[in-house]
């Protein structure tokens, strides 16, 4: 969530106050925060673990925690968030990591349960502020972490290790472990903490499947093992808390999958998750079988294809890729195109095939077109616009509505459950997910019998405090509130450019400019007005007309009375007075900009 920002405000007043330089850049944030960043963090309490979250709990996206335990820090994941509709022209959100930063000595490794952007992606933005701390991650998370480091070459270099499964890990007083789980990337790793108090779990992004497609299925036997030394806390990934029953086997999306391959008489177009290799693994086995020559398109896919393919992740028969400039030297069905874009994206391929601006590819009649993949929430509309568009252009669309030709990467209730039950903790909390997520995945808990003193729902920036015999969210806040990176600028996007943003999107800008003789105070000719989004000028003209009048008025109203002249005092009485009248006659609030000149 981003705090006040998914609501316009109101006030006029409020307006001129958002639309006035910041002083010394500080914005409204969540409450109390501005308080708490000047407070000097007070010592903490001895003996005791904390564990915070600073995303990825109320909120699906930019996961990242850290324990603490005395003199000693670990960090598990550092990802990030894509932005939603209320934050124009904001690329990406990050965890603030400020409280770390403050305490950088400390940190002892950086733990990266798997490669998904919601886990890694903050990584180039924030490793240099804590002082490098080592990373550790599997080899195919490692290598995507390294492969998107090379985007940043003017930051400086990150620390990384390779870790496996059956890694184990001294990090100051922490021993660390880990246990595969599945999840829609390879290399997925729960994390299993042993503290001074117990061990605490983690089970990063996950799902069970006991038929997965160039995977083995979760480690049970290592959860058991822990059960076994008896878990003090165990943190559970909610994004599936929602949905009932158990997610679909890689399997049994095979099969259906190859129904279609079975009936379709052109050319296949499957679009899915650049990352999603065993989807990309299960694509070109069919193709395989089916006789058919496989090419791909999309920045992010083909690297991705690349690297799997190096590091041995994904196999490709040889002779069987094509280029994509060459799809039309074979019969339609002998085709199959993997691409980016499931998501209705705009410049993705998928979306430039279906309105014929791809070079090589368009859609026909004969041709199938397979969303392989779920919806991302915010998404739906998009996606929709899409699939209409390829049904007119003569395709046949298969998604996952329709068909179980895509499982999503996280469990539902009853492996929730059965996560629970393998590990038997003392305490609950549950992680990754809205709120309302993270709410269900407790009452699983509750079915099963955890009590509320068992339970924690987590706050991002809330401290969580755990002894051996109990949890609680302490009163505790450290700084949480997201950093938004918009191009190359990190952080320097503040609440109050992002509230300008929204306020123009939503009812424009209109700016009033006044020239006013500096001698006699009176205004020169009649006031410009440029307006953007607002109105338009040519059909307002006696909105303008009015508007002209009022601000000859109130400049010379405060100009007869004031010597000399505080030109800033006279831009905020502008700004009010125009934006309360232009609300009046519109009840629109475009973000007004007064210019003054005095000559
Ligand atoms: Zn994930």
């Amino acid at each position: 969530m981003i705090p006040t920002s998914n609501k316009r405000p109101r006030r006029v007043g409020t307006t001129a106050r958002h639309a006035r330089p910041a002083p010394a850049g500080r914005a409204p944030m969540r409450k109390g925060a501005v308080r708490l960043e000047r407070r000097a963090h007070a010592p903490i309490a001895k003996g005791v673990l904390r564990v915070v979250p600073l995303g990825g709990v109320e909120e699906v996206g930019k996961n990242c925690m850290f324990l603490e335990y005395n003199d000693d820090i670990i960090v598990i994941d550092m990802g990030l968030q894509f932005p939603e509709e209320n934050t124009p022209g904001i690329d990406y959100i990050i965890p603030n990591v400020s409280y770390l930063k403050s305490k950088k000595k400390n940190i002892r490794g950086v733990i990266i349960t798997h490669g998904h952007y919601d886990h890694i992606g903050a990584i180039p933005y924030l490793s240099a502020e804590l002082g490098a701390p080592t990373i550790y991650a599997m080899p195919l998370t490692r290598a995507i972490i390294l492969k998107r480091q090379g985007d940043f070459t003017h930051l400086p270099r990150i620390e990384t290790q390779e870790i496996q499964s059956d890694s184990r890990l001294k990090l100051g007083v922490f021993d660390v472990e880990f246990f595969h789980v599945n999840h829609n990337i390879f290399d997925t790793v729960g994390v299993a903490v042993h503290t001074p108090l117990g061990i605490v779990c983690h089970t990063a992004d996950f799902k069970f499947d006991n038929n997965p497609v160039g995977d083995v299925p979760a480690d049970y036997a290592k959860m058991e093992k822990l059960a076994q030394e008896g878990v003090l806390l165990l943190m559970s990934d909610s994004t599936g808390a929602e949905r009932p029953g158990h997610s679909i086997s890689e399997k049994d999306i095979e099969q259906n999958l190859e129904e279609i391959f079975q009936s379709s008489k052109g050319r296949i177009i499957c679009a899915t998750f650049a990352s999603l290799i065993s989807r990309l693994q299960q694509m070109i086995h069919l193709a395989e079988k089916y006789g058919r020559k496989v090419a791909i398109d999309g920045y992010s896919m083909k690297s991705n294809v690349s690297l799997s393919q190096e590091m041995g992740y994904l196999k490709i028969p040889k002779g069987m890729m094509i280029d994509i400039k060459d799809v039309h030297n074979y019969p339609d069905d002998k085709i199959l195109f993997l691409c980016t874009g499931a998501q209705g994206e705009g410049g993705a391929v998928l979306m430039r095939v279906a309105t014929r601006e791809h070079r090589h590819v368009r859609l026909h009649a004969g041709d199938t077109v397979i969303f392989s993949s779920s919806v991302i929430p915010g998404n739906e509309r998009t996606v929709q616009k899409l699939k209409d568009i390829i049904y007119r252009e003569g395709a046949e669309v298969y998604h996952y509505q329709m068909m179980d030709i895509h499982a999503g990467g996280h469990a539902q209730q009853e492996d929730l459950k059965l996560m629970i039950n393998l590990m038997r903790p003392k305490f609950f909390m549950p992680v990754h997910g809205s709120y309302f997520m993270l709410k269900l995945h407790t009452k699983l808990a509750k079915e099963l019998g955890f009590k509320d003193s068992q339970i924690v729902i987590p706050e991002n920036g809330r401290v969580v405090e755990l002894t051996k015999d109990t949890i609680k969210l302490s009163k505790e806040e450290v700084i949480a509130n997201p950093i938004f990176v918009d191009g190359l600028g990190v952080g320097d996007i503040k609440e109050v450019v992002l509230r300008d943003r929204q306020m123009m999107a939503a009812d424009g800008m209109f700016v009033v400019i006044a020239i006013v003789d500096e001698k006699t105070g009176k205004v020169r000719g009649s006031p410009d007005i440029i307006s953007r989004g607002f109105i338009y000028l040519k059909e307002s003209k006696d909105l303008l007309y009015e508007t002209r009048g009022r601000t000859k008025r109130i400049v010379e109203d405060i100009t007869s009375k004031m010597h000399p002249l505080n030109v800033q005092y006279l831009k905020e009485e502008l700004r009010e007075k125009i934006g309360q009248f232009l609300y009046q006659r519109t009840e629109r609030r475009p973000m007004v900009i007064p210019v003054v000149i005095e000559v």
